[in-house]
């Protein structure tokens, strides 16, 4: 698609048609048009190849829940400077930025790595397994740091040199924390789909 114009609206359409062609099988070679730096295009090809799963993952596949009233941390802050974090690096791992940790890893269980927040603290957990705790501002170094090591050395080698039960432990402590500090439904759900249905 030619012309697409600025990101982010830019990517949407191109990504729309590109990716409507590629799964029909259509087309040998891509190219975004952006109104943007050619990295950009470069960075948004091999991604949606990636995504896509017709090109093998070279970079981080960085997902990020998108934050609710359970979050103690801006999700979309600390999402941000992991991705620069990673940027270009080649570490082929999805990586999971969640917000609290009493669902964070279990909504990211399938990221080879992910961290989720909870009582000042940052849980790192390893395919859904609980493997470290570390202070809320070391977040994002303690992520690059066992993603690099996942990357070297692999997921059970990670997993093998810590106490994992240590780590459920204290993921356990905060979750029933902010549990009882917050209740069953912080983001009000039942309230809120009934405010819904009676606008609509
Ligand atoms: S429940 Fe936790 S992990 Fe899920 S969106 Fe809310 S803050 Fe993020």
């Amino acid at each position: 698609m030619a012309e697409a114009g600025l990101p982010p609206a830019g990517l949407v359409k191109a990504t729309a048609g590109i990716a409507t062609l590629l799964a029909e099988g259509i087309g040998d070679t891509i190219r975004y048009s952006l109104t943007a730096d050619p990295v950009e295009e470069a960075r948004a090809g091999r991604q949606l190849l990636e995504a896509m799963g017709l090109r093998e993952r070279k970079n981080v596949d960085l997902i990020a829940c998108p934050s609710c009233g359970r979050a103690e941390i801006d999700v979309i802050d600390v999402a941000r400077r992991a991705n620069e974090a990673f940027g270009d690096r080649e570490i082929p791992l999805q990586v999971a930025v969640m917000g609290c940790v009493v669902n964070g890893p279990g909504e990211a269980r399938d990221a080879d790595i992910g961290i989720a927040a909870g009582n000042k603290r940052g849980h790192l957990f390893v395919k859904g397994r609980n493997v470290a705790v570390v202070p809320e501002a070391d977040m994002v170094e303690a992520l690059v740091e066992w993603a690099e090591f996942i990357a070297e050395h692999g997921a059970e080698a990670a997993v093998a040199r810590v106490d994992t039960e240590k780590a459920a432990r204290e993921a356990e402590k905060d979750r029933a924390r902010l549990l009882a500090e917050q209740g069953d439904d912080v983001n009000a759900s039942e309230q809120r789909v009934d405010l819904i249905s009676k606008l609509s």
